[in-house]
């Protein structure tokens, strides 16, 4: 058997070595157009930023300890020009002499990727201006920042990559500033919990710019003008682009592969293509989502690497494994905060027609009376028939990933909010509480799915009417600090001995912090003969939180301070 894969990093370094494993006799080829192979491309911004300082350590093997460890023919800096489907060959060009030649293949396997896009924006190709991709762009971006003497960056898109440059600049000691076109960053999570993120981002004196898109660059001596679509002109030393990435389907589009709806390479269940003979992995492929059902494409290093795996037993052994799809658990630490995510988000969920409520709560990462428990946000979403978990998206400075990697774990196992209640976990109290945060999502949302607990949502403040009653169960003095419009104040432990205030024939709403007295407050009430009781999900601290970035998404920032210098 002749097995050829090309793409030589995540995908196509992990079929390769599956490869090998289970076919000792096989003979294996590797082409990868770049210089590296299998290199820790999650790892780039933090060598950037100096956090990984051995540049040695991003890379897994190279093309010589490959081929001693896995007998691969490994063919760095040869690129890979078109298949021939009908002969089972491929073309290549040897970039170092310019040779180009052709190889046959039993089964041809791709992982090419995806490409970062870079729009035909006027000045776009000045030096400075950045996307990274690979460890080629990686050294130009650390040697263009070392030998410039660069004081200021500019992150165009507040993706993950985005905000990972984002900080790692930071942690150079240089000035920041994000400029994301959207209304929020991280596209892929519902509103309040980027807010939160945002808040942390502002809090670290980076510019964050939402809802302005760049028009262009200019180049000046050494700096770079960015003009913004609101008539801003910022100045950089360097710019990132990070405004997402494309599937590279060339040689699956000039060989006749099919491509999908969300214009990936189609694969079946196998991760075979269309053409039998070939199969392909990783960024380039689209697949159904377990969750919405539409296609789509993951752009993520844990599925590319396990799909290298099934790839690889299906090639070898015969479509033996089905590959069931990726629900896109992804994770970022953004300065001292960390954000997951998992499932489909809210918002997607609505576009693609799914009911579902969405639940937030506020816990410790760990108990209270153990020194520096942080708070952590967990919104979960989840079906209204059956409870059945569809997303989970988590924010703290603790213990993100621990929970994370729970929810997503039972997202994927088609379980629901009932699971959750049950989750046992290990506690003492330097790692959780009697009661996990995981758990405690689950508490609440098995609450409102048996309507023990209503709640209305931070967005939904604006809908309530004069003759509905706002009422802030907080202490006091956390009344006088700030509240919701022109709520009164009945404290939680006092409520019982006010009922009387209350007029029993309103809609009644009601708030706390987290949202956790207020579920008291409600459940005194409506044991006393109140109907129409609501409380605030995610209590004052969601409600705070994304509405003052709402008014900073919507507000476009002239900034003073940062336009054009003479
Ligand atoms: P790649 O790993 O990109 O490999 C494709 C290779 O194919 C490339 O080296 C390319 O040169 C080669 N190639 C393409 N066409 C040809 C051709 N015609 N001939 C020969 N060779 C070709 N994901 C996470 O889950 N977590 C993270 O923290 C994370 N951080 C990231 C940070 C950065 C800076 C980047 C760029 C990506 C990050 N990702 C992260 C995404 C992750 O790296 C990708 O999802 C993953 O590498 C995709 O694997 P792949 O095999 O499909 O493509």
């Amino acid at each position: 058997m002749k097995y050829i894969i090309v793409g030589a990093v995540a995908g196509g370094a992990s079929t390769a070595a599956r490869l090998r494993r289970l076919d000792e006799h096989a003979e294996i080829i590797i082409f990868e157009k770049g210089e590296y192979i299998s290199y820790a491309n999650c790892g780039l911004p933090y060598y950037i930023g100096d956090v990984i300082k051995d540049r040695n350590k991003l890379f897994v093997q190279t093309a010589a300890s490959f081929n001693l460890r896995f007998n691969i023919d490994v063919r760095v800096t040869t690129e890979v020009l078109s298949i021939d489907p009908i002969a089972k060959s491929i073309k290549a060009i040897k970039q170092s002499t310019g040779e180009i030649y052709e190889e046959r293949y039993d089964k041809l396997i791709l992982s090419p990727g995806a490409e970062p896009l870079r729009p035909p924006l006027p000045g776009i190709n000045s030096e400075g201006i950045f996307t990274l991709r690979n460890v080629k762009d990686t050294d130009y971006i650390k040697s263009y920042v070392q030998q410039k003497h660069i004081k200021k960056a500019i992150v165009i898109g507040a993706g993950f990559i985005g905000l990972e440059m984002a900080e790692n600049f930071y942690d150079l000691g240089l000035h920041v500033s994000i400029i994301e076109m959207g209304n929020q960053i991280l596209a892929p999570v519902d509103f309040p919990i980027a807010a939160i993120v945002q808040q942390h981002i502002r809090s670290k004196g980076v510019a964050l710019y939402l809802n302005t898109a760049v028009t262009g660059f200019n180049k000046i001596n050494n700096k770079i003008e960015v003009s913004l679509n609101n008539g801003v002109v910022l100045t950089a030393d360097v710019v990132i682009l990070s405004i997402g990435v494309r599937p590279d389907t060339r040689l699956a589009v000039q060989a006749g592969l099919k491509t999908g709806t969300a214009r990936g390479i189609w694969v079946n269940e196998y991760l075979q293509t269309s053409d039998a003979s070939i199969y392909a992995v990783g960024d380039a492929i689209e697949f159904e989502n377990p969750i919405t059902g539409q296609s789509m494409i993951t752009y993520l290093a844990g599925p590319a690497n396990k799909q290298g795996r099934i790839c690889a037993n299906n090639v070898a052994l015969g479509n033996v494994q089905k590959y069931h799809g990726s629900i896109n658990t992804a994770i970022v630490k953004v300065f001292d905060i960390t954000m997951g995510t998992a499932g489909t988000a809210s918002k997607h969920l609505k576009t693609a027609g799914i009911n579902h409520i969405v639940s937030t709560t506020h816990n410790g990462s760990h108990a209270a009376y153990y020194p520096n428990a942080k708070q952590m946000t967990i919104q979960v979403a989840f079906s209204p028939t059956d409870g059945r978990l569809l997303s989970a998206q988590v924010a703290g400075y603790d213990g993100v990933d621990k929970r994370l990697d729970i929810l997503s774990s039972y997202i994927k196992q088609n379980k629901t909010i009932y699971d959750l209640i049950e989750f046992e976990h290990g506690y003492a109290p330097p790692y959780s509480s009697a009661k996990d945060p995981v758990n405690m999502a689950g508490f609440v949302a098995e609450n409102i799915l048996l309507e023990r607990l209503k709640i209305f949502y931070w967005n939904e403040v604006a809908n309530i009417k004069p003759a509905d009653v706002l009422i802030d169960v907080r202490r006091k003095d956390e009344y006088d600090a700030g509240k919701i419009a022109d709520a009164i104040n009945i404290p939680v432990d006092e409520i019982r001995n006010r009922l009387e205030e209350i007029p029993k024939e309103n809609t009644i709403y009601i708030y706390c912090e987290a949202g956790q007295r207020g579920y008291l407050a409600q459940r005194i009430l409506r044991q006393n003969g109140f109907e129409n009781v609501y409380n605030l999900s995610g209590g004052y601290h969601t409600w705070s939180v994304a509405t003052e970035e709402s008014g900073a998404a919507i507000k476009i920032t002239k900034p003073v301070a940062e336009t054009v210098e003479a």
